[in-house]
């Protein structure tokens, strides 16, 4: 166990450089693109962005949940901007992007809970950018079929829902998502047709090494694909605290573990975000 005082070196990230990523900073500055990569000033950016992947949010910048280690703001969410699919799809072109994650704040004051802006945007990138390929990490939807069902019809090559923490944790970490629900609806995703399924979770919240071993047992037996394992890093002090930084030699631990349970994807690292190496996701 490290104190939680300084990151440890292996946190440390250099700034990202190579062309690709100094062109498409220019694209994203010129424009004013909405990409999660700049405005959570990601690590990877020089990694994903050199390989043609990056990370856009839809729905607003404001969410209607709270939970403790997300840095989005909470609050009153704006009106949906129903042009913002096209404006999306644009992005990407502009971008050249060959694989787009895409995510979304949750709107649970919205009576689709914005599953039809989801499908909708899907729809539009693949309409502009028919060689795009394309994950939504979605929220829960309340585990209401009718909302998950849209994002299965139009067929996304990866949809993720991120568990983010181990069972006993769930409350603290994200109080108005519950574990079982977040099993649940890849359950469904997967029974219902989903070409592959992903979960992400972050560590040094507190948990045990057994414990991160059993959501990654729960996370298989609902036939999910692919795992992604990072450190978690407070965005701000109203944020909860790290407990721990994971050594790495523990990710590299769970990453053989987790082939080992059948995962055929496991990306473990302290600078693993969910979207990390998402373009080798889809095969
Ligand atoms: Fe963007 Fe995700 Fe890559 Fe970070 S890990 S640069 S957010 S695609
Ligand atoms: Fe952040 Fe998602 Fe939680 Fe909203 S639901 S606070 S965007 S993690």
């Amino acid at each position: 166990v490290l104190p939680p005082k300084g990151k440890p070196k292996w946190l440390r990230v250099k700034l990202p450089t190579g062309k690709k990523y100094t062109q498409l900073r220019g694209l994203v500055d010129k424009y004013d693109l909405n990409t999660i990569c700049t405005s959570g000033s990601c690590p990877n950016m020089g990694e994903c962005w050199g390989e043609g992947t990056a990370t856009f949010m839809i729905l607003g910048n404001i969410c209607t949940r709270s939970c403790g280690f997300c840095g989005v703001k909470t609050g009153r969410p704006e009106t949906v901007d129903w042009a913002e699919p096209e404006k999306v799809a644009r992005s990407i072109k502009i971008m050249n992007i060959k694989h787009a994650v895409l995510t979304s704040v949750d709107r649970d004051d919205l009576k689709d809970m914005g599953s039809i802006i989801w499908a909708e945007t899907v729809k539009a990138v693949r309409r502009m950018n028919p060689d795009t390929t394309m994950e939504t990490l979605i929220p829960d939807f309340q585990g209401i079929s009718t909302h998950l069902d849209r994002i299965l019809k139009v067929a996304p090559e990866v949809i993720s829902h991120n568990m983010e923490t181990v069972k006993r944790l769930t409350r603290e970490v994200r109080i108005q998502a519950k574990y079982e629900r977040s099993l649940e609806v890849l359950d469904y995703l997967k029974k219902n047709g989903a070409n592959r399924t992903k979960s992400g979770i972050m560590l040094g919240l507190g948990e045990e090494e057994n414990e991160v071993i059993t959501t990654m047992e729960d996370l298989r037996k609902v036939d999910v694909d692919v795992i992604t394992i990072g450190q978690y890093l407070q965005p701000s002090k109203k944020h909860l605290p790290v407990k721990q930084f994971i050594l790495p030699e523990q990710f590299k631990k769970y990453e053989e573990i987790g082939l080992e349970m059948g995962f055929r994807h496991v990306e473990s690292g302290a600078l693993v975000r969910s979207s990390y190496k998402a373009h080798k996701h889809i095969h």
